[in-house]
Protein backbone atom coordinates (compact mmCIF):
# COMPACT_ATOMS: atom_id res chain seq x y z
CA UNK A 1 0.00 0.00 0.00
CA UNK A 2 1.06 3.58 -0.95
CA UNK A 3 2.49 5.94 2.18
CA UNK A 4 0.34 9.28 2.34
CA UNK A 5 3.25 11.15 0.84
CA UNK A 6 3.49 8.83 -2.39
CA UNK A 7 -0.16 9.75 -2.83
CA UNK A 8 -0.96 12.51 -5.85
CA UNK A 9 -3.67 14.29 -3.75
CA UNK A 10 -4.34 15.11 -0.41
CA UNK A 11 -7.26 16.87 1.40
CA UNK A 12 -8.02 17.60 4.32
CA UNK A 13 -12.03 17.74 5.79
CA UNK A 14 -13.45 19.42 8.97
CA UNK A 15 -15.86 17.49 9.95
CA UNK A 16 -18.01 18.58 13.10
CA UNK A 17 -19.41 16.08 15.51
CA UNK A 18 -21.63 15.03 18.30
CA UNK A 19 -20.26 12.92 21.20
CA UNK A 20 -22.23 11.17 23.81
CA UNK A 21 -21.30 11.94 27.30
CA UNK A 22 -19.52 8.69 27.71
CA UNK A 23 -17.74 9.32 24.15
CA UNK A 24 -16.78 13.29 25.78
CA UNK A 25 -15.15 11.43 28.92
CA UNK A 26 -13.45 9.45 26.70
CA UNK A 27 -11.74 12.64 24.20
CA UNK A 28 -11.16 14.41 28.03
CA UNK A 29 -8.94 11.58 29.11
CA UNK A 30 -7.18 10.86 25.92
CA UNK A 31 -5.85 14.92 25.59
CA UNK A 32 -5.20 14.38 29.48
CA UNK A 33 -2.92 11.44 28.93
CA UNK A 34 -1.41 13.40 25.86
CA UNK A 35 -1.02 16.06 27.90
CA UNK A 36 0.68 14.33 30.62
CA UNK A 37 3.03 12.20 28.26
CA UNK A 38 4.30 15.59 26.52
CA UNK A 39 4.98 17.30 29.91
CA UNK A 40 6.89 14.50 31.25
CA UNK A 41 9.25 14.84 28.17
CA UNK A 42 9.22 18.34 28.53
CA UNK A 43 9.41 18.02 32.07
CA UNK A 44 12.56 15.20 32.78
CA UNK A 45 14.66 16.67 30.06
CA UNK A 46 14.54 20.49 31.44
CA UNK A 47 15.07 18.67 34.65
CA UNK A 48 18.02 16.24 33.48
CA UNK A 49 19.70 18.98 31.10
CA UNK A 50 20.14 21.36 34.68
CA UNK A 51 21.63 18.65 36.78
CA UNK A 52 24.01 17.46 34.05
CA UNK A 53 24.94 21.13 33.63
CA UNK A 54 25.56 21.43 37.50
CA UNK A 55 26.94 17.93 38.31
CA UNK A 56 29.54 18.82 35.10
CA UNK A 57 30.41 22.62 36.98
CA UNK A 58 31.06 20.58 40.22
CA UNK A 59 33.01 18.04 38.29
CA UNK A 60 35.21 20.99 36.75
CA UNK A 61 35.37 22.55 40.40
CA UNK A 62 36.49 19.40 42.03
CA UNK A 63 39.34 19.21 39.10
CA UNK A 64 42.25 18.92 41.28
CA UNK A 65 41.33 16.15 43.49
CA UNK A 66 39.30 14.82 40.49
CA UNK A 67 38.05 11.79 42.52
CA UNK A 68 36.43 13.41 45.06
CA UNK A 69 33.20 11.47 45.79
CA UNK A 70 29.99 12.94 45.18
CA UNK A 71 28.28 13.69 48.07
CA UNK A 72 24.44 12.89 49.06
CA UNK A 73 22.32 15.27 46.93
CA UNK A 74 24.76 14.87 44.18
CA UNK A 75 24.40 11.10 43.72
CA UNK A 76 20.98 11.54 44.03
CA UNK A 77 20.56 13.80 41.13
CA UNK A 78 22.99 11.50 39.16
CA UNK A 79 20.70 8.65 39.66
CA UNK A 80 17.62 10.69 38.52
CA UNK A 81 19.51 11.88 35.49
CA UNK A 82 20.23 7.73 34.36
CA UNK A 83 16.83 7.13 35.54
CA UNK A 84 15.20 9.93 33.36
CA UNK A 85 17.04 9.01 30.02
CA UNK A 86 16.46 5.19 30.62
CA UNK A 87 12.48 6.73 30.92
CA UNK A 88 12.72 8.72 27.62
CA UNK A 89 14.90 6.20 26.03
CA UNK A 90 12.16 4.29 24.52
CA UNK A 91 8.63 5.47 23.85
CA UNK A 92 7.25 2.45 25.30
CA UNK A 93 8.77 3.13 28.51
CA UNK A 94 6.54 5.41 29.45
CA UNK A 95 3.20 3.72 29.30
CA UNK A 96 4.87 1.08 31.22
CA UNK A 97 5.94 3.15 34.10
CA UNK A 98 2.66 4.60 34.82
CA UNK A 99 -0.19 2.18 35.01
CA UNK A 100 -3.23 4.61 34.86
CA UNK A 101 -1.86 4.94 30.63
CA UNK A 102 -2.93 1.74 30.24
CA UNK A 103 -6.50 2.05 30.66
CA UNK A 104 -7.86 0.75 27.73
CA UNK A 105 -9.70 3.48 26.63
CA UNK A 106 -6.49 5.51 25.91
CA UNK A 107 -5.71 5.55 22.54
CA UNK A 108 -1.43 4.62 22.13
CA UNK A 109 -1.39 6.57 19.20
CA UNK A 110 -2.07 9.31 21.15
CA UNK A 111 0.66 8.97 23.50
CA UNK A 112 3.06 8.24 20.73
CA UNK A 113 1.73 11.58 18.99
CA UNK A 114 2.66 13.63 22.05
CA UNK A 115 6.14 12.19 21.52
CA UNK A 116 6.49 12.96 18.19
CA UNK A 117 4.84 16.03 18.73
CA UNK A 118 7.67 16.62 21.29
CA UNK A 119 10.31 15.91 19.13
CA UNK A 120 8.61 17.87 16.24
CA UNK A 121 8.87 21.37 18.73
CA UNK A 122 12.69 20.62 19.24
CA UNK A 123 13.36 20.36 15.14
CA UNK A 124 11.24 23.30 14.65
CA UNK A 125 13.15 25.10 17.64
CA UNK A 126 16.26 24.20 15.79
CA UNK A 127 14.97 25.06 12.23
CA UNK A 128 13.59 28.46 13.63
CA UNK A 129 15.65 29.54 16.63
CA UNK A 130 13.18 30.23 18.99
CA UNK A 131 10.87 28.96 21.78
CA UNK A 132 11.78 25.83 22.99
CA UNK A 133 9.26 23.02 23.77
CA UNK A 134 7.27 24.29 27.18
CA UNK A 135 4.62 22.39 29.37
CA UNK A 136 1.17 21.98 27.78
CA UNK A 137 -1.40 23.85 30.62
CA UNK A 138 -4.82 22.88 30.74
CA UNK A 139 -6.89 24.38 28.61
CA UNK A 140 -10.97 24.71 27.91
CA UNK A 141 -9.92 23.65 24.53
CA UNK A 142 -8.82 19.91 24.23
CA UNK A 143 -7.24 18.42 20.93
CA UNK A 144 -5.36 15.10 20.59
CA UNK A 145 -4.35 13.48 17.51
CA UNK A 146 -4.83 9.85 17.07
CA UNK A 147 -3.77 8.05 13.12
CA UNK A 148 -5.57 5.71 11.18
CA UNK A 149 -3.95 2.55 10.27
CA UNK A 150 -4.26 -0.47 7.95
CA UNK A 151 -2.24 -2.96 9.47
CA UNK A 152 -3.10 -5.61 6.63
CA UNK A 153 -5.82 -3.98 3.85
CA UNK A 154 -3.96 -4.38 0.55
CA UNK A 155 -5.72 -1.10 -0.95
CA UNK A 156 -7.05 2.20 2.05
CA UNK A 157 -10.89 2.42 1.67
CA UNK A 158 -12.52 5.25 3.55
CA UNK A 159 -14.19 2.14 4.85
CA UNK A 160 -11.34 -0.12 5.60
CA UNK A 161 -8.82 1.48 8.55
CA UNK A 162 -8.99 1.73 12.43
CA UNK A 163 -10.80 4.54 11.75
CA UNK A 164 -13.26 4.61 8.94
CA UNK A 165 -16.80 5.83 7.49
CA UNK A 166 -19.60 3.96 8.31
CA UNK A 167 -21.68 5.95 5.71
CA UNK A 168 -21.75 9.51 4.78
CA UNK A 169 -22.79 10.27 8.81
CA UNK A 170 -20.89 8.12 10.42
CA UNK A 171 -17.26 7.32 11.62
CA UNK A 172 -16.18 5.00 13.27
CA UNK A 173 -13.11 5.95 15.57
CA UNK A 174 -10.90 4.01 17.37
CA UNK A 175 -11.68 4.14 21.37
CA UNK A 176 -14.22 6.24 20.93
CA UNK A 177 -16.65 4.16 18.61
CA UNK A 178 -19.87 5.46 16.58
CA UNK A 179 -19.82 9.36 16.18
CA UNK A 180 -22.29 11.13 13.90
CA UNK A 181 -21.00 13.93 11.50
CA UNK A 182 -21.66 16.79 9.33
CA UNK A 183 -19.94 18.10 6.10
CA UNK A 184 -18.39 17.04 2.70
CA UNK A 185 -21.02 14.65 2.49
CA UNK A 186 -21.41 14.50 -1.22
CA UNK A 187 -17.38 14.06 -1.22
CA UNK A 188 -17.45 11.28 1.49
CA UNK A 189 -20.68 9.70 -0.20
CA UNK A 190 -18.85 9.42 -3.45
CA UNK A 191 -16.01 8.16 -2.55
CA UNK A 192 -17.58 5.37 -0.55
CA UNK A 193 -20.13 4.31 -3.24
CA UNK A 194 -17.34 4.27 -6.21
CA UNK A 195 -15.24 2.29 -4.13
CA UNK A 196 -12.16 5.23 -4.86
CA UNK A 197 -9.03 4.59 -2.92
CA UNK A 198 -8.31 6.68 -0.68
CA UNK A 199 -6.46 6.63 2.37
CA UNK A 200 -7.11 8.00 5.84
CA UNK A 201 -3.85 9.99 7.76
CA UNK A 202 -3.93 11.88 11.21
CA UNK A 203 -6.59 12.38 12.50
CA UNK A 204 -7.03 15.25 15.02
CA UNK A 205 -10.17 15.23 17.66
CA UNK A 206 -10.70 18.83 19.06
CA UNK A 207 -12.84 20.29 21.07
CA UNK A 208 -13.38 24.00 21.20
CA UNK A 209 -13.51 26.20 24.32
CA UNK A 210 -17.20 26.54 23.61
CA UNK A 211 -18.27 22.88 23.84
CA UNK A 212 -18.24 22.35 20.13
CA UNK A 213 -16.32 18.88 18.33
CA UNK A 214 -14.67 18.81 15.25
CA UNK A 215 -12.54 15.97 13.72
CA UNK A 216 -9.78 17.34 11.56
CA UNK A 217 -8.95 14.36 8.92
CA UNK A 218 -5.78 14.23 6.25
CA UNK A 219 -7.22 12.75 3.39
CA UNK A 220 -4.52 11.57 0.60
CA UNK A 221 -5.45 9.71 -2.56
CA UNK A 222 -4.35 9.44 -6.43
CA UNK A 223 -7.54 10.38 -7.62
CA UNK A 224 -8.19 14.10 -7.15
CA UNK A 225 -10.92 15.69 -4.26
CA UNK A 226 -12.09 18.19 -6.89
CA UNK A 227 -11.85 19.02 -10.55
CA UNK A 228 -9.62 21.68 -12.05
CA UNK A 229 -11.16 25.05 -12.88
CA UNK A 230 -11.91 26.09 -16.30
CA UNK A 231 -9.07 28.41 -17.68
CA UNK A 232 -9.97 32.18 -17.97
CA UNK A 233 -6.46 33.80 -19.57
CA UNK A 234 -7.00 36.58 -16.51
CA UNK A 235 -3.95 37.42 -14.28
CA UNK A 236 -4.40 39.98 -11.13
CA UNK A 237 -2.67 41.05 -8.97
CA UNK A 238 -3.22 42.13 -5.25
CA UNK A 239 -2.34 44.76 -3.13
CA UNK A 240 -2.79 44.45 0.77
CA UNK A 241 -3.56 47.25 2.45
CA UNK A 242 -5.25 48.16 5.91
CA UNK A 243 -7.49 51.21 4.17
CA UNK A 244 -9.61 48.36 2.38
CA UNK A 245 -8.95 44.02 2.83
CA UNK A 246 -7.43 44.59 -0.94
CA UNK A 247 -6.97 46.17 -4.06
CA UNK A 248 -6.60 44.56 -7.20
CA UNK A 249 -4.81 45.53 -10.41
CA UNK A 250 -8.21 45.95 -12.09
CA UNK A 251 -9.31 48.68 -9.86
CA UNK A 252 -11.83 46.59 -8.25
CA UNK A 253 -11.58 46.87 -4.31
CA UNK A 254 -12.68 45.08 -1.25
CA UNK A 255 -13.04 46.64 1.73
CA UNK A 256 -11.78 45.51 5.20
CA UNK A 257 -14.80 43.91 7.36
CA UNK A 258 -13.01 44.58 10.67
CA UNK A 259 -15.60 41.95 12.90
CA UNK A 260 -12.70 42.49 15.22
CA UNK A 261 -13.36 45.84 15.78
CA UNK A 262 -16.86 45.89 15.31
CA UNK A 263 -17.05 43.29 18.15
CA UNK A 264 -14.75 45.16 20.83
CA UNK A 265 -16.76 46.82 22.92
CA UNK A 266 -19.38 44.05 23.21
CA UNK A 267 -16.16 41.56 23.68
CA UNK A 268 -14.86 43.72 26.28
CA UNK A 269 -18.11 44.13 28.34
CA UNK A 270 -18.13 40.01 28.25
CA UNK A 271 -14.62 40.30 29.30
CA UNK A 272 -15.03 42.97 32.42
CA UNK A 273 -17.62 40.73 33.57
CA UNK A 274 -15.43 37.63 33.71
CA UNK A 275 -12.93 38.84 35.47
CA UNK A 276 -15.17 40.20 37.94
CA UNK A 277 -16.56 36.79 38.83
CA UNK A 278 -13.19 35.71 38.88
CA UNK A 279 -12.09 38.32 41.71
CA UNK A 280 -15.16 36.97 42.83
CA UNK A 281 -14.45 33.37 43.22
CA UNK A 282 -11.06 34.23 44.27
CA UNK A 283 -12.00 36.34 46.81
CA UNK A 284 -14.02 33.43 48.44
CA UNK A 285 -11.73 30.86 48.11
CA UNK A 286 -13.67 29.06 45.30
CA UNK A 287 -11.97 27.10 42.81
CA UNK A 288 -12.45 28.56 39.13
CA UNK A 289 -13.46 25.25 38.10
CA UNK A 290 -16.20 24.40 40.23
CA UNK A 291 -17.07 28.18 39.94
CA UNK A 292 -20.82 27.78 38.44
CA UNK A 293 -21.42 31.23 37.15
CA UNK A 294 -17.51 32.25 36.40
CA UNK A 295 -17.69 28.75 33.90
CA UNK A 296 -20.70 30.56 32.34
CA UNK A 297 -19.40 33.48 31.44
CA UNK A 298 -16.49 31.89 30.14
CA UNK A 299 -18.29 30.47 27.69
CA UNK A 300 -20.00 33.48 26.76
CA UNK A 301 -16.34 35.13 26.29
CA UNK A 302 -15.36 31.63 23.67
CA UNK A 303 -18.34 31.91 21.96
CA UNK A 304 -17.67 35.79 20.76
CA UNK A 305 -14.37 35.06 19.61
CA UNK A 306 -15.70 32.17 17.91
CA UNK A 307 -17.89 34.43 16.46
CA UNK A 308 -15.63 36.66 14.92
CA UNK A 309 -13.23 33.65 13.70
CA UNK A 310 -15.88 32.13 11.61
CA UNK A 311 -17.24 35.52 10.39
CA UNK A 312 -13.12 36.06 9.52
CA UNK A 313 -12.81 32.60 8.23
CA UNK A 314 -15.79 32.78 6.15
CA UNK A 315 -14.89 36.03 4.43
CA UNK A 316 -11.33 35.15 3.16
CA UNK A 317 -12.45 31.71 2.30
CA UNK A 318 -15.40 33.13 -0.16
CA UNK A 319 -12.79 35.85 -1.12
CA UNK A 320 -9.73 33.68 -1.87
CA UNK A 321 -12.08 30.98 -3.63
CA UNK A 322 -13.46 34.23 -6.29
CA UNK A 323 -9.81 35.05 -7.01
CA UNK A 324 -8.92 31.64 -8.11
CA UNK A 325 -12.00 31.00 -9.78
CA UNK A 326 -11.69 33.79 -12.16
CA UNK A 327 -8.26 34.08 -12.81
CA UNK A 328 -5.10 32.07 -14.04
CA UNK A 329 -2.89 33.72 -12.07
CA UNK A 330 -3.31 35.57 -8.87
CA UNK A 331 -0.01 37.62 -7.82
CA UNK A 332 1.23 39.37 -4.35
CA UNK A 333 3.41 40.81 -2.35
CA UNK A 334 5.17 38.49 0.23
CA UNK A 335 4.39 39.46 3.94
CA UNK A 336 6.22 40.97 5.97
CA UNK A 337 3.98 41.46 9.30
CA UNK A 338 6.89 40.81 11.74
CA UNK A 339 8.27 43.96 10.97
CA UNK A 340 4.48 45.73 10.98
CA UNK A 341 3.64 44.37 13.64
CA UNK A 342 6.24 46.10 15.43
CA UNK A 343 4.10 49.40 15.15
CA UNK A 344 1.71 48.81 17.55
CA UNK A 345 -1.06 50.98 15.96
CA UNK A 346 -1.03 49.16 12.92
CA UNK A 347 -0.43 45.29 14.46
CA UNK A 348 -4.22 45.68 15.84
CA UNK A 349 -5.91 46.09 12.59
CA UNK A 350 -3.31 43.65 10.81
CA UNK A 351 -3.74 40.59 13.32
CA UNK A 352 -7.37 41.42 12.62
CA UNK A 353 -7.21 40.94 8.85
CA UNK A 354 -5.65 37.95 8.71
CA UNK A 355 -3.60 38.19 5.60
CA UNK A 356 -1.36 35.48 5.97
CA UNK A 357 -4.14 32.66 6.15
CA UNK A 358 -5.27 34.90 3.48
CA UNK A 359 -2.33 34.19 1.45
CA UNK A 360 -2.01 30.58 2.48
CA UNK A 361 -5.81 29.60 0.95
CA UNK A 362 -4.98 31.11 -1.99
CA UNK A 363 -1.59 28.89 -2.38
CA UNK A 364 -3.68 25.61 -1.63
CA UNK A 365 -6.65 26.41 -3.18
CA UNK A 366 -4.52 27.57 -6.76
CA UNK A 367 -2.57 24.09 -6.26
CA UNK A 368 -6.08 22.73 -5.92
CA UNK A 369 -7.96 24.19 -8.84
CA UNK A 370 -4.74 23.70 -11.54
CA UNK A 371 -4.24 27.54 -11.38
CA UNK A 372 -1.30 29.34 -10.68
CA UNK A 373 -0.63 31.43 -7.27
CA UNK A 374 3.34 33.17 -6.82
CA UNK A 375 4.28 36.05 -4.29
CA UNK A 376 6.67 38.60 -5.11
CA UNK A 377 9.20 41.24 -3.27
CA UNK A 378 7.49 43.82 -2.20
CA UNK A 379 10.20 46.27 -2.80
CA UNK A 380 9.61 49.62 -4.89
CA UNK A 381 5.92 48.22 -5.78
CA UNK A 382 4.30 51.07 -3.80
CA UNK A 383 7.47 53.56 -4.94
CA UNK A 384 7.16 53.16 -8.41
CA UNK A 385 4.82 54.88 -11.31
CA UNK A 386 4.08 52.34 -13.38
CA UNK A 387 3.58 54.37 -16.28
CA UNK A 388 7.28 55.73 -16.90
CA UNK A 389 9.14 53.96 -14.21
CA UNK A 390 9.64 56.61 -11.81
CA UNK A 391 10.94 55.51 -8.73
CA UNK A 392 9.86 58.10 -5.98
CA UNK A 393 12.80 58.53 -3.11
CA UNK A 394 15.28 58.29 -5.55
CA UNK A 395 16.42 60.84 -7.72
CA UNK A 396 15.32 63.96 -5.66
CA UNK A 397 11.80 63.16 -5.65
CA UNK A 398 9.92 63.16 -2.35
CA UNK A 399 9.09 59.67 -0.57
CA UNK A 400 5.21 58.96 -0.27
CA UNK A 401 4.44 58.53 3.01
CA UNK A 402 1.57 55.93 4.87
CA UNK A 403 -1.04 59.60 4.31
CA UNK A 404 -0.17 59.89 0.50
CA UNK A 405 -3.63 57.95 -0.85
CA UNK A 406 -3.28 59.88 -4.23
CA UNK A 407 -0.47 60.80 -5.57
CA UNK A 408 0.68 62.32 -9.52
CA UNK A 409 3.72 61.59 -10.55
CA UNK A 410 6.45 64.29 -11.03
CA UNK A 411 7.82 62.84 -14.55
CA UNK A 412 4.64 61.99 -16.35
CA UNK A 413 1.84 64.06 -14.41
CA UNK A 414 0.03 60.81 -13.93
CA UNK A 415 -2.67 60.87 -11.24
CA UNK A 416 -2.25 57.66 -9.27
CA UNK A 417 -4.54 56.14 -6.07
CA UNK A 418 -1.39 54.37 -4.24
CA UNK A 419 -3.29 50.81 -4.02
CA UNK A 420 -3.75 50.59 -7.39
CA UNK A 421 -0.38 51.49 -8.57
CA UNK A 422 1.30 49.19 -6.72
CA UNK A 423 -0.92 46.44 -7.38
CA UNK A 424 -0.84 47.24 -11.53
CA UNK A 425 3.33 47.15 -10.78
CA UNK A 426 3.02 43.61 -8.55
CA UNK A 427 1.45 42.30 -11.39
CA UNK A 428 4.19 43.61 -13.57
CA UNK A 429 6.69 42.35 -11.46
CA UNK A 430 5.06 38.82 -11.94
CA UNK A 431 4.74 39.14 -15.68
CA UNK A 432 8.31 39.93 -15.95
CA UNK A 433 9.43 37.06 -13.84
CA UNK A 434 7.02 34.65 -15.66
CA UNK A 435 8.09 35.65 -19.37
CA UNK A 436 11.13 35.04 -18.53
CA UNK A 437 12.46 31.45 -18.61
CA UNK A 438 15.67 31.69 -17.31
CA UNK A 439 14.19 33.85 -13.86
CA UNK A 440 10.65 31.15 -13.76
CA UNK A 441 13.26 27.86 -13.81
CA UNK A 442 15.11 29.60 -10.42
CA UNK A 443 12.02 30.35 -9.13
CA UNK A 444 9.96 27.51 -9.44
CA UNK A 445 13.54 24.92 -8.54
ZN1 LIG B 1 5.20 58.53 -14.06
Amino acid sequence: MKRMSSLAYHFGVKLCFYPSSKQNKIIKLNYDAQRFVYNSYVGRNRSNYHAKHYLAVRQYQAMPFAFSALNSYEARLAEEVVANSELLAKPKNIRDTYSFLRVKEIDSLAIANAIQNYQKAWSNYRKIGHGIPTFHKKRSDWSYQTNCQYPKQKEAFLDNGTARFIDAQHVKMPKLGIVRIAGFRRLIKERLLNHIPTRIGTVTIKKTADEQFYLSMQLGSDTAFVKELPKTQSQIGIDLNLDNFLTASNGSMVANPRFYCKAKKKLAHAQRVLSRRQRWAKKEGRNLRLAKNYQKQRLVVAKLHDKIRRQRNDFLQVLSTVLIKNHDLVVAEELRSRNLLKNHALSQAISDVGWRKFLNMLAYKSKLYGKEFITIDPKYTTQRCHQCGTIMGHNGYRKLRLTDREWVCPMCQTHHIRDWNAAINIIEKAQVIWSNPIIKKKKVA
